[in-house]
């Protein structure tokens, strides 16, 4: 198979992927298992809204990948009955793009940001005044000519969804009202996500092939639900179409996914940490160009799991692979010597 065959084919999943999201998308707070905290707090803060007849304020969701972002952002606008329009960081290029998004908006409408952290600088200037005070400042003409002209906007609130807060500037956070963190679920709460969409996939199961999925979900909804949908059709195909421990072990273990769901990837790199950079630290850059993996790819999909189980440590001088990932690997850990790297 040659490369261009493999994008076709990640291309392919990334776009089944989408429309599982979609499909399996949690309709309201009910269902949306989880996040007691959030929830509590957001409900709170729609009631108090419509009770003053105000819209809601500016809401920043941040957290790793596939952990409820965007579908709590549904939800939001569903309870409180106000339109939806979803855009992205890297989809608002120009100034102009934005203007044309927020003079479109009508009062209560919710405008979700996803990836907000990549806005670039020009365009998350001109959010400033609108988020304050509901203005639009365009500049009109270049040099001593150019004018400043004001655009009343309507009172909309503005959702913005990040996994890498730390990228956003102090200016642009203070100007949310509310922001929440959301967490990695326990294996309870991805269970039960992973029996509502058996429930509307129509899939059979067993308590204990559920129990197997979570764990080795890396404490994340989108990846339970691709991973549910994988030991179907391995059920399906190969055993009696229904999710027993067995069944999901075995379909696991073809995907080469370990029984706290590492995946061969987040091995490799762990192992480079290990062999390559004698456990660490080591920066984000040399890691990179060591994986031939992309930075981002790092920080937003590998490190945020391999730090919450503990495998991977942040040091001021970089990542360093704990005594838990030597012991995982069936690696001998030298203590004295990381002792000293410390
Ligand atoms: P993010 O925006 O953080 O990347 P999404 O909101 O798109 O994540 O979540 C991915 C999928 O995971 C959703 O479509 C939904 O099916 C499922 N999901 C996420 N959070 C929950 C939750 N708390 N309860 C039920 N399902 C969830």
């Amino acid at each position: 198979m040659n490369s261009d065959d493999f994008s076709v084919i990640s291309a392919k999943k990334q776009t089944n992927d989408k429309n599982l999201d979609l499909f399996l998308r949690p309709q309201n707070f009910e269902e949306y298992y989880g996040q007691e905290k959030i929830k509590e707090n957001l409900k709170i803060l729609i009631e108090a809204a419509q009770k003053r007849k105000e819209a809601l304020e500016h809401i920043l969701l941040y957290g790793p990948a596939g952990i409820g972002k965007t579908s709590l952002a549904h939800i939001i606008a569903k309870s409180t009955g106000a339109n939806l329009k979803i855009t992205s960081g890297p989809a608002i290029e120009k100034v102009g793009d934005l203007a044309s998004i927020l003079t479109n908006l009508v009062d209560g409408d919710i405008l979700f940001i996803d990836e907000i952290h990549r806005l670039n600088k020009l365009v998350e200037e001109i959010l400033y005044p609108a988020m304050e005070d509901y203005v639009l400042d365009i500049i009109i003409g270049k040099g001593p000519s150019a004018k400043t002209l004001q655009l009343n906007l309507s009172r909309f609130t503005l959702i913005g969804a990040t996994t890498r807060i730390g990228l956003l500037s102090s200016p642009f956070r203070s100007r949310f009202g509310v922001t929440h963190r959301l967490d990695f679920y326990n294996d309870g709460d991805i269970e039960k996500i992973l029996n509502r969409s058996s429930k509307i996939l129509n899939i059979k199961t067993e308590k204990s092939g559920i129990e197997t999925i979570a764990k080795c979900s890396r404490k994340t909804p989108r990846v339970a639900n691709r991973l549910l949908k994988r030991v179907r059709d391995y059920a399906e195909v190969k055993r009696n179409g229904i999710i027993q421990e067995q069944t999901a072990k075995e379909a696991l273990k073809m995907l080469e996914i370990d029984e706290i769901g590492l995946e061969p990837a987040d091995k490799r790199l762990l192992k480079i940490i290990i062999d390559k950079f004698n456990g660490g630290p080591v920066g984000l850059q040399a890691l990179s160009a060591a994986s031939s993996e992309e930075i981002d790819t790092i920080e937003d999909i590998y490190e945020p799991f391999l730090m919450q189980i503990g495998f991977i440590a942040r040091t001021p001088r970089g990542r360093v692979a704990t005594e838990h990932a030597y012991k995982h690997l069936g690696i001998k850990y030298d203590n004295k010597k990381q002792n000293i790297l410390l």
